[in-house]
This record gives structure tokens, C-alpha cells and sequence, in this order.
């Protein structure tokens, strides 16, 4: 393991070498989103596809790309990082070291966080229009259903929430699952105008944001690629749920070269 931003105290492990001392079998290490890409790909949404691109979307955002029928390495084994590709040049600073990556607007944490801003800042003006309105009478705006979470401790908000409160069309919620959609829309574009993937499996925690989520993704991408006549692209979500990466990675030892990590 290399230099996992989301996985302190790992850096620089030799996971493959401590297996194979452990069990005395060959072992093959793929990073989780590979796994997951591995999976969807042979035995979930992904099936069938010769370009595929797949995105999981969680503490961090992971991708992996599948290229006529290969499952993409790079020189590093670090290709399809679609979370620290860069969407604003002088963005918010990520854990990677870099700034402005896909990872920093669409990790549950900063979800959350810009969830919980919202709400408190619909709240403050919810009371100031109150204390106007009892004065010359009439009706306000009402709090999102999210405003039961804010108060508490962070933990209890969580993207499921919010995409619940989204389907039910909670207009705040809507706003932040629209906002996400339109930046994992744009790491999407970058993907699609060099990769040109016939699909994109979006799976991962995040993706419980649901339908709003990917109709969001589908507009930037649409509004933003040259789509000429006959163009395959469909933008789907992932079948395996958790099982992924798991499914995926019983199947590496056909697809990973053995000399490898
Ligand atoms: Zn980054």
C-alpha cells in the first residue's frame, strides 16, 4: 500500500508480502475500487461492457475503468483515481496533498458538512422571517426535514438521510444531492471525453443519494460532452451493493498479472 489519503498509518505496508508469509499461498492485492470495478463488471451492472467506467462513492471516491475488455492498471496501479482528479484549479485542499479534487466535494464527510451548513443557515433565516412575520402577519418558509439532525452530534446525519429527505423532495436536501450530482458530473466528463466508456456503474454508500443523484450526473455529463448522433453512453447504478469489491476480488487471480502487487 502506497499513500492512502483516507488510511493513516498504512502508508508504505507490504499487504501482498504479509498474506503470502501469513497463508503460504500466492496472493494478489487490487486497491478496493479495482475490486469493486472487477465485480460490477463480470457479475453485476457492468456486465457485458468492453469500456466501462465504475465510481464508488464513499469516505473517499474511488474509480476504476475497464478498456477494451481489460481492466485498466497504468504504470502504477494507480489508474481510474477519478477522486483526485482536479474540477477546481484553486479549490478546497484534500487529504492527497493536492487541492480542488472530486474527493473534497463529494466525500460523505463534506456531504454531511455542507448538509449541516444549510440547515443551520435555513434556521437563522427561518427565525429572523418569523420574528418579521409576527409583526405584519403571514406565512414563512417551513425547515427542511434535515433540521431534526442539526444540533446533534455530526454522526447523526448521514448521506442516507439526506437522500431520504431528497426522495421525499425536501428542497434543501434536493439542493445539496443536485449540488454533489453536478461535481461528480463534471470528474465524469473529464472521464468520459478520454476514456469513452459505453457505461458508468455509480455505486457506493453515497450513491443511497439515489435517483436525484444520478439525474443530476446525467444532466452536467450530457450538457457538458460532445454528444454527436448514435453516441453509447448510459450512467447506471451499481447491482452488488457492498458484496463489490468482495465479488471482485475472488475473481483477481484470472485478471491481475501474478509479478505484480
Ligand atoms: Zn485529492
Amino acid at each position: 500500500m502506497r499513500v492512502p489519503p483516507n488510511l493513516p498509518g498504512w502508508h508504505g505496508t507490504p499487504v501482498k508480502a504479509s498474506l503470502e508469509t501469513m497463508t503460504g499461498l500466492p496472493v494478489r492485492c487490487a486497491n478496493d475500487a479495482n475490486a469493486v470495478t472487477l465485480g460490477e463488471w463480470l457479475h453485476g451492472a457492468g456486465k457485458g461492457c468492453r469500456n466501462l467506467f465504475c465510481l464508488t462513492l464513499g469516505t473517499g471516491v474511488g474509480g476504476g475503468a475497464v478498456v477494451e475488455g481489460r481492466l485498466l492498471l497504468g504504470a502504477n496501479h494507480a489508474a481510474g483515481e477519478l477522486g483526485h482528479s482536479v474540477i477546481f484549479g484553486n479549490g478546497l485542499e484534500c487529504r492527497c496533498g493536492g487541492r480542488g479534487c472530486v474527493e473534497r466535494y463529494l466525500g460523505a464527510d463534506y456531504l454531511v458538512h455542507r448538509a449541516r451548513q444549510r440547515v443551520k443557515a435555513q434556521i437563522r433565516r427561518i427565525t429572523s422571517h418569523r420574528n418579521q412575520m409576527a409583526m405584519f402577519g403571514g406565512k414563512g418558509e417551513g425547515p427542511s426535514l434535515l433540521a431534526e439532525f442539526v444540533g446533534r452530534r455530526s454522526s447523526g446525519l448521514t448521506p442516507r438521510e439526506i437522500g431520504r429527505a431528497a426522495r421525499a423532495k425536501d428542497k434543501l436536501a434536493l439542493s445539496v444531492v443536485e449540488e454533489t450530482g453536478q461535481y461528480l458530473g463534471l470528474g465524469l466528463v473529464n472521464v468520459v471525453t478520454l476514456l469513452d466508456p459505453e457505461r458508468i456503474v455509480v455505486g457506493g454508500g453515497v450513491s443511497g443519494l439515489g435517483r436525484p443523484l444520478l439525474r443530476a450526473v446525467k444532466k452536467t455529463v450530457e450538457s457538458r460532452v460532445q454528444l454527436f448522433s448514435g453516441r453509447r453512453l448510459e450512467i447506471v447504478s451499481a447491482r452488488l451493493g457492498n458484496d463489490a469489491g468482495i465479488v471482485g476480488a475472488s475473481r483477481l487471480a484470472g485478471y491481475l498479472p501474478a509479478g505484480l502487487n
